[in-house]
């Protein structure tokens, strides 16, 4: 089992405590990547996901909530590599990266900004055979108005925890979002993606999305494996055109849906047997 936590913290607060006057525990206001690395043992070799991709997005929301004093990217990537090859990681894991406001200043301080790094052993479920249900929550998606999606932010998911809470009132396993046009956005936590034909859909960066990592290597993958590809507007009634949905997202990897609301979906379609087969092969470096 791995558990790795390192608390980096801003040199005024350096006691791996975090106070109940602290702002980022009061307000949320933090920014994190979740990352999947893969323990590939024939290679005897870890890869981790996408992990430019992620630190780009990572740097990106840091920007955005203008914290500063941070450490640079280049650095933290040998940080986390080094703590990495240091724990001596042989399997599944989960990486988190998380920056915060440290000690008890004020919501809106841009210089206190300590990093938690953690490591837990975490196993795939990418190729089971579980599928999800789905309802269409009541909760609008928040947009770049208000609190702008694209942004990795702890407070986003008070969004995402009213929708998931609301579904699961409701007998569903997860929320699909729309967005104030009426447009299907994403899910409390993954990208979402359908297929009509042979052809592959998912909504458009601008539909108030979290532009998901894994949701940009399944886009990748159709291109190389030469699968049609169209990022659109959709809309609730256009459900009934697709055969087969799906998820996708560092925690639920390629999830199949079963359902939203009352639309049921073809568990066996040949394009989700193939997106998930090509991921299994690239995050294991097959
Ligand atoms: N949308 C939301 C709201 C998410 O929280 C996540 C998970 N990070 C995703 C999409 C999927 O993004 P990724 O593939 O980068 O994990």
């Amino acid at each position: 089992m791995i558990n790795i936590c390192v608390y980096n913290a801003n040199y005024l607060f350096d006691r791996n405590i975090i106070s109940v006057f602290n702002a980022s525990f009061l307000y949320g206001i933090n920014c994190f990547e979740g990352i999947r690395a893969y323990w590939n043992s024939d290679l005897k070799k870890l890869l981790v996901f996408d992990l430019d991709e992620h630190l780009n997005r990572l740097y990106d929301s840091i920007s955005f909530l203008m914290f500063e004093n941070v450490i640079s990217k280049n650095e933290l990537k040998s940080e986390l590599l080094d703590l990495l090859s240091n724990g001596d990681v042989k399997e599944n894991v989960y990486i988190r990266i998380t920056f915060f406001i440290d000690g008890e200043t004020s919501w809106a301080d841009q210089n206190m900004i300590s990093r938690v790094i953690s490591v837990r052993s975490m196993a795939s479920q990418l190729g089971s055979a579980d599928a999800i249900s789905l309802t269409i929550s009541d909760y609008r998606r928040i947009s770049n108005d208000t609190i702008p999606p694209a942004v990795k932010a702890g407070a986003n998911y008070l969004n995402s925890r009213y929708a998931l809470l609301d579904a699961k009132s409701k007998g569903f396993e997860g929320a699909l979002f729309l967005n104030k046009n009426n447009y299907i956005s994403e899910s409390t936590g993954s990208c979402v993606f359908f297929i009509r034909g042979n052809v592959l859909y998912t909504p458009a960066v601008d539909c108030d999305i979290l532009v998901g990592i894994t949701r940009n290597r399944i886009i990748q993958l159709a291109r190389e494996n030469s699968i049609e590809f169209k990022e659109t507007n959709i809309k609730v009634e256009d459900l009934d055109n697709f055969q087969a949905a799906f998820l996708v997202g560092t925690m639920i990897e390629l999830k199949p849906i079963s359902r939203i609301g009352h639309k049921f979906f073809d568990l066996d379609d040949h394009i989700t047997k193939r997106l998930t087969k090509l991921l299994y092969n690239y995050v294991y470096g097959i």
